[in-house]
């Protein structure tokens, strides 16, 4: 199954992402995940990245549709992948689109994980990560379990600034791809306002 998951920063892609790999068995592929990675190994397209990522500015297409196209031709890939944070422009959505068409394969499907504008500072404020596993944690609706209480991190970008711009962003860059999926017939609405497993049930319905 090729699919990509789109939504708000804070819809929960990442979580759901996790939540629906084993059932699938396919590879996750998430754009921040792997420039976060470029960040951290401080290679010079890592060093652009972390610019744009903290002021929550989109990073270039073209870093990063040279970084996907170049994932999904992996060996891994040939039967699917999820992707999650990906595209998130409409010349990345053509992008993607282009080479799908050169390889002779079509996406399944597309789904958008809706959550309204009012809920999304709450939800990326207080968003916290294991460094070690990547497993993702709330302080409030999903806390850390006690012996990962002060192992947890914040990402730089889950500011309340930086969260307002990206999800500016998301309205202006963003949104607009979904009329492009729409046009494909390729989009499922699922309604992210509820716990992780509420939501994961919503989407494999959804998915079925
Ligand atoms: P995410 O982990 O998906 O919330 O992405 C974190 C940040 O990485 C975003 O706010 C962007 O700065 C950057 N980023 C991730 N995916 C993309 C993409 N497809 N296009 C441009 N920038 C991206």
């Amino acid at each position: 199954m090729r699919m990509i998951l789109v939504g708000p920063p804070g819809a929960g892609k990442g979580t759901q992402a996790a939540k629906l790999i084993d059932t699938h068995k396919i590879p996750h592929i998430s754009t921040g995940d792997m420039l976060r990675a470029a960040v951290k190994e401080g290679t010079e397209m890592g060093k652009q990245a972390d610019i744009a990522m903290k002021a929550g500015n989109l990073v270039s297409d073209d870093v990063v549709i040279g970084m996907v196209i170049e994932r999904i031709a992996k060996e891994d890939c040939t039967e699917g992948f999820m992707l999650d944070g990906f595209p998130r422009t409409r010349p990345q959505a053509e992008a993607l689109d282009t080479e799908l068409t050169n390889a002779g394969v079509k996406l399944d499907v597309v789904l958008f994980i809706e959550v309204p504008d009012e809920l999304i500072v709450d939800r990326i404020t207080g968003r916290r990560s294991d460094p070690e596993t990547g497993a993702i944690y709330h302080l409030k609706f999903n806390p850390p379990p006690a012996e990962l209480a002060d192992k947890v991190v914040q990402r730089k970008d889950d500011t309340e600034e930086a969260c307002i711009a990206r999800l500016k962003k998301y309205h202006s860059e963003t949104a607009p791809i979904i009329p492009f999926y729409e046009e494909h017939g390729l989009i499922r609405r699922v309604d992210g306002n509820a716990a992780p497993d509420e939501v994961t049930a919503r989407i494999k319905s959804a998915l079925a």
